[in-house]
């Protein structure tokens, strides 16, 4: 059988890895971008079932109990998962998925997947006065969220040791080529 090959990229909020995911993907439309489920409520322009699946507290813990997860985690307040069967039926089919999700989900994907079949990228801001910048012109949070996102993010680049490549996203358009050296190198 064919299988396909799964990247998993990570970093702390506001580091631009949605817009690098974004630009990753125009530049490779046959990534297949996995969408997850959250209990958070939608932001504004987001949409359902493209963006995430938003779901209520109650179906979300349905899901986990019937083990639909190939990992879930609770982070800034919310739960998300990312659905096993979306994600299988990809790789089985040969595919290159990705996984937006943050650094204990790739940790319990890491445990599932065997080396070969699996890149862990993390992504750094310049520094975390750039982070905190970002975090408020994003104007997406409250203030007291920025600064809780901001005091967690220290934490999470801790973690970052543990991927496989750590990329900053200091120039948008170096990182993005050198994301897209990184999942041409890893296939
Ligand atoms: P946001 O609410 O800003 O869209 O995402 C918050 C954090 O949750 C981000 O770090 C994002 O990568 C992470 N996240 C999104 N989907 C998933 C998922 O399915 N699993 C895990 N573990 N984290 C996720």
């Amino acid at each position: 059988m064919t299988r396909g090959h799964l990247f998993v990229i990570s970093a702390p909020s506001g580091t631009g890895k949605t817009s690098l995911v974004k630009a990753l993907i125009e530049k490779d439309p046959t990534i297949m971008l996995s969408i997850s489920t959250t209990t958070r409520e939608p932001r504004a322009g987001e949409v359902d079932g493209k963006d995430y699946f938003f779901v209520k507290k109650e179906d979300f813990d349905k899901q986990k109990d019937n083990d639909e997860f190939l990992e879930w985690a609770f982070v800034y307040g919310n739960f998300y998962g990312t659905s096993a069967s979306l994600v299988n039926a990809s790789i089985n089919q040969g595919k290159k998925v990705l996984l937006e999700i943050d650094w204990q989900g790739a940790f319990q994907i890491k445990e599932k997947y065997s080396k070969n079949q699996l890149t862990l990228i993390f992504i750094v801001p310049p520094s975390l006065e750039h982070l905190k910048k970002r975090l408020q012109e994003r104007g997406q949070d409250k203030n007291n969220v920025v600064l809780e996102r901001l005091a967690l993010a220290e934490e999470e680049m801790e973690k970052s040791t543990d991927f496989d490549y750590i990329i900053m996203n200091d120039d948008f358009d170096s990182a993005v080529r050198e994301l897209h050296q990184i999942v041409n190198r890893s296939i």
